[in-house]
């Protein structure tokens, strides 16, 4: 499982740039490029009815990561295989707009 270091601190999983999550997705199936992924685990802060409680817990620092994005060299089978990823998307109000940055293609 790779170490996740997540920068969409307008997510409700994101605790001190960690997800508490335990496993999230990554979408992409024809990326190119680091901007054509996403994390499709992304839920915003304001717009989910999740409350805090209901996900209160520490961030992990390692996690299970699921990924479409076959042209990358970290994807194996489906799932992440990298050491350590970074998922950006800083200011981020959907899923959309977060990209993991450690997209490598394996061309
Ligand atoms: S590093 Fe590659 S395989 Fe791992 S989550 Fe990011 S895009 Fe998917």
């Amino acid at each position: 499982m790779p170490a996740l270091n997540c920068m969409a601190t307008t997510c409700i999983y994101n605790r001190d740039e960690l997800c508490s999550r335990g496993d999230i997705e990554v979408k992409g199936r024809s990326a190119e490029y680091a901007g054509d992924t996403c994390c499709h685990s992304f839920r915003e802060k304001s717009e989910s009815s999740v409350t805090n409680s209901t996900v209160a817990g520490c961030g992990c620092s390692k996690i299970d990561v699921k990924c479409e994005a076959e042209k990358c060299m970290y994807n194996d089978d489906c799932r992440c295989n990298a050491g350590q990823i970074n998922i950006d998307g800083p200011s981020a109000c959907t899923c959309d707009e977060t990209e993991c940055e450690t997209f490598r293609t394996n061309g």
